[in-house]
């Protein structure tokens, strides 16, 4: 990957924008075409609550232009805690000599995704540390295990980088979204906080992408981890990223994360440097709401890194998708609770059912989603259908569709009530006849025993 702009400079020729300057930028971002990187600079300097009010609302409002009030939720199951890096900052390091190791055997996967499949979840994540012990062959063997002997629908993968041919082989296997974050995309900083293992190898990280979109992997998940470095250095190199990805592919990246750096035993970053670069609530919502406003297509994806109410709040401001029912240790839906295999603390322990009327406490749809990765909208098609306003209608059918289904497969503990009712108003409130029809005969044949069903 090679792209050509000094963000540094960028950053230093920026001026946060006047009052008038500020709604000309907005009023362009809500024709959701995105943004260019030197106003999405500007953005990252506004510091004024009105004016950050006026960002989020923006943000909200491109978010539920495009997509609609759904927010698609997943689960991470973690495959194994085998690393031979050293980044600073992850449980999973080699140097942690405290942390059990376990990798988890395909049997073992398929028991973790059935407990996640149990309580109602259809998209999951498969994350692994870097490890020639656990390598492409054990990845594709847990991925093809998993469609085989679970009715999960779609897998995503967040794994070390990879050469074409492994990539090749993760496509052929049927995942949905590759992903790798590039932690930050400060190369000097990059090399301070991995001193060892392969991913000291700033570039073959940063070219991954390339080989995914080569390996025919359409769909790709970025982001940095927010607390390594300057947030305004990191968000814009990763907006310049995506948009790299678009001109030479013609897509922009599939979805953006937004992992905040969370305490982890045995962290060996040095705590001046933690505390400078700590990126606080509000400024947290100010990244989500630019990278909604600069890439609109994107997912953003929010994690149970945040607790619930911050959680919440950036759905507020343009997130689209939430982990729920998480764990980051290998074993850890099947297993008895122990923590010690963990990569870093999360703050969420909400059930799915707990999470799902959570959502719709918050005024918002959830969604269990996997239409788009197997009906081939992926890529530029997921792109050019999303900016065209056509995703909207798409994700709000099925979004009714799937939360319809999780209430007919599952004893509901007090809450059948509220996704009822969820539903009827969802229904109500969709203004197209022809579609409001579809859904309706879609939703009968539901209640006759089929499952499966989307538009
Ligand atoms: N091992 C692979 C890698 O590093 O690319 C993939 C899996 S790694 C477990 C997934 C992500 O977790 C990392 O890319 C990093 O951004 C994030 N992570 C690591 N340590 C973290 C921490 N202490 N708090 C929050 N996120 C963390
Ligand atoms: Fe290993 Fe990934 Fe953790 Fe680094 S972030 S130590 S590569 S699991």
């Amino acid at each position: 990957m090679t792209y050509n702009l000094d963000i540094e400079e960028l950053i230093g020729n920026a001026t946060p924008p006047s009052e008038a300057e500020l709604t000309a930028i907005l009023t362009k971002a809500e024709a959701c075409e995105g943004l260019s990187i030197e106003d999405a600079a500007r953005l990252t300097l506004v510091k004024d609550q009105r004016d950050l009010e006026l960002i989020f609302k923006a943000a909200y409002e491109v978010k539920q232009r495009l997509f609609g009030n759904r927010v698609v939720l997943f689960a991470p199951l973690y495959l194994s805690n085998h690393c031979t890096n050293g980044c600073l900052y992850c449980g999973f390091r080699s140097a942690n000599k405290e942390l059990p190791r376990k990798a988890l055997t395909p049997e073992e996967v398929v028991n973790e995704a059935l407990a996640l499949e149990k309580v109602g979840l259809k998209r999951i994540l498969l994350v692994t540390g870097e490890d020639d012990s656990f390598d492409t062959d054990y990845i594709v063997s847990c991925v093809e295990a998993i469609y085989k002997e679970t009715a999960i629908r779609i897998v995503h993968v967040n794994a070390p980088p990879m050469d074409v041919e492994d990539l090749r082989r993760l496509k052929a296997a049927g995942i949905g979204v590759y992903q790798v974050f590039q932690e930050t995309y400060k190369r000097e900083r990059y090399k301070t906080v991995h001193p060892s293992g392969k991913k000291r190898d700033y570039d073959y990280r940063l070219s991954v992408m390339d080989r995914a979109m080569e390996a025919g992997i359409e769909d790709v998940g970025i982001g940095t981890l927010l607390g390594l470095y300057d947030w305004r250095f990191d968000v814009l190199s990763t907006i310049c990223h995506s948009q790299y990805l678009k001109e030479t592919y013609g897509t922009h990246a599939h979805t953006i994360s937004i992992p905040r750096l969370r305490p982890t035993v045995n962290s060996a970053l040095d705590k001046e440097t933690t505390r400078r670069y700590s990126v606080s609530d509000s400024e947290l919502k100010q990244i989500t709401a630019i990278y909604r406003l600069v890439i609109p297509t994107a997912g953003i994806v929010a994690t149970t890194r945040e607790p619930v109410e911050m959680r919440s709040a950036l759905l507020k401001v343009g997130a689209s998708q939430l982990s729920a029912a998480s764990s980051t240790e290998p074993g850890g839906y099947t297993g008895k609770e122990s923590k010690t295999l963990a990569q870093f603390e999360t703050t969420a322990s909400q059930t799915l059912d707990e999470v799902i009327a959570q959502v719709i406490n918050d005024k918002e749809m959830p969604s269990l989603c996997t239409t788009c990765y197997r009906t081939g909208r992926v890529g530029r098609d997921f792109g050019d259908t999303t900016s065209s306003g056509d995703m909207e209608k798409f994700c709000k059918a099925n979004a009714i569709l799937t939360l319809k289904e999780y209430t007919l497969d599952r004893e509901l503990n007090g809450t059948a009530e509220l996704y009822d009712r969820t539903i009827a108003k969802a229904l109500k409130d969709i203004e197209d006849e022809n579609l409001k029809a579809a859904i309706e005969e879609k939703l009968k044949k539901l209640e006759a025993g089929e499952r499966d069903l989307y538009l």
